[in-house]
């Protein structure tokens, strides 16, 4: 009831606000701004076919993101993950998780090489302003789990090379690097398992750091993240979360984090992901849980890979079952923890982040065609176009400018010693 009141306000809200907005600014003022961004999404996932004929980007496809899809929601430049899900930790695993891990790369490589006239991979943060002034889009690599290394740190060099510019610690469930805000029962995880970051896990930060790969500390457990934020040498990344203080999920940055990033000069990328935004009943997941296994698809990450036929009839009981009941989180309740994320953090310190194809995805920005909506929301909360250049690009950017620094530094001491 609280829910359907809270969204009815805030339709009649934006009724009005669009209203007065309209007025002010008219539509193609509004395009011409968004398109004057460089916007930067810091977390896509992709399945493992992408790029073949089933799930090929250069058309528009089901998939939340898309070339078609970028260049119709004025979307520049993505972060394509390179996800491995945590298994248990042995060496027949690793192993697999290592072919996964490359699978993935070749995924997104191929994408670039199949569409070079469209699409470029970013090396650097230079590479990112220079493909996107020659007006195409940006692809940039980031690592989802820690575990993708396994224990050998020499991998880290390898990805690198392969165009991993972020490394997201760990994913739900514990790894060798470190402990996870998420502990796997699955896997009988302990509630602490290292007490933050590990040895290696320490030895990787450091690691990165001469790399100059950005650390990322979603996913991690708050002991980690500080312990990550007090020893990297760089700026580290949050490239998708939400903020606690709007929904207390085990996902989400409280404001000790948030103020820790600030002081780090970091960045934490607010994320799309209705889970993490809103508390939701447990019977509407109950309900979902019953549709998902009818349909015959296990959790989010599946959803890429799933035939046309099951994604439509999923898509269309969600509709029919759950949305008649629970309306959707809706980009008004995605804004809302950008808002205190800056409040907290400052302006310099919060970026943006979809997690499409992940499990990312509200009422309003449900896929990249609709990005605009984001700088639209943004600018009618009062938000200064200078501002939302930040959000949308300027402040990963200045992050991963820092990674490189580090980087360039660290590696002109060795040479020098
Ligand atoms: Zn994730």
């Amino acid at each position: 009831m609280k829910r359907h009141n809270k969204l009815m306000i805030a339709a009649s809200l934006s009724a009005a606000a669009a209203h007065s907005l309209a007025a002010k600014a008219p539509l193609a003022d509004m395009e011409s701004f968004h398109q004057s961004l460089l916007t930067i999404d810091t977390h896509v996932d992709i399945p493992s076919n992408y790029a073949t004929l089933l799930v090929d980007p250069a058309k528009k496809q089901l998939h939340q993101v898309d070339l078609v899809k970028m260049q119709q929601g004025g979307l520049d430049a993505a972060f394509f993950i390179v996800f491995v899900a945590q298994q248990p930790r042995n060496n027949w695993n690793y192993e697999q998780t290592k072919a996964k891990a490359r699978h993935l790369f070749k995924a997104i490589h191929r994408m670039v090489d199949n569409n070079s006239d469209k699409i470029a991979l970013a090396r650097t943060a230079k590479d990112v302003r220079d493909i996107h002034k020659a007006g195409k889009k940006v692809a940039l690599i980031g690592i989802e789990n820690g575990y993708a290394i396994g224990k050998d740190l020499s991998l880290l060099e390898d990805y690198f090379k392969l165009g991993a510019r972020y490394m997201t610690l760990t994913h739900y469930g514990h790894n060798d690097l470190g402990d996870s805000s998420n502990p796997s029962r699955q896997l009988q995880d302990q509630a602490n398992e290292h007490g933050g970051l590990s040895n290696l896990g320490k030895a990787a930060i450091s690691e990165m750091n001469r790399l100059g790969m950005m650390v990322d500390v979603s996913h991690t457990a708050k002991s980690t993240m500080m312990q990550a934020v007090a020893l990297s040498r760089a700026p580290v990344i949050a490239s998708h979360s939400g903020v606690k203080s709007v929904n207390p999920h085990a996902r989400n940055l409280d404001d000790e984090q948030l103020r820790a990033i600030r002081r780090n000069g970091g960045v934490a990328q607010i994320v799309a992901v209705d889970e993490f935004l809103l508390n939701q009943p447990d019977e509407m997941w109950t309900t979902i849980g019953k549709i998902r296994r009818e349909v015959g698809m296990e959790g989010y990450k599946d959803i890429p890979f799933l035939p046309a036929e099951l994604y439509l009839q999923y898509h269309q009981r969600i509709e029919q079952e759950v949305r008649s009941k629970w309306p959707a989180v809706n980009i008004q309740d995605y804004v809302d923890h950008i808002d205190h994320a800056v409040k907290i953090a400052g302006i310099e310190h919060i970026g943006i982040a979809s997690d499409f194809g992940g499990g990312g995805g509200v009422k309003g920005w449900n896929a990249a065609d609709e990005s605009q909506n984001v700088t639209t929301e943004l600018l009618r909360r009062g938000y200064s176009k200078r501002d939302i250049a930040k959000l949308w690009g300027e402040n990963t950017l200045r992050v991963m400018e820092e990674a490189e620094k580090v980087a360039a530094q660290t590696q002109h001491l060795l040479l020098t010693r």
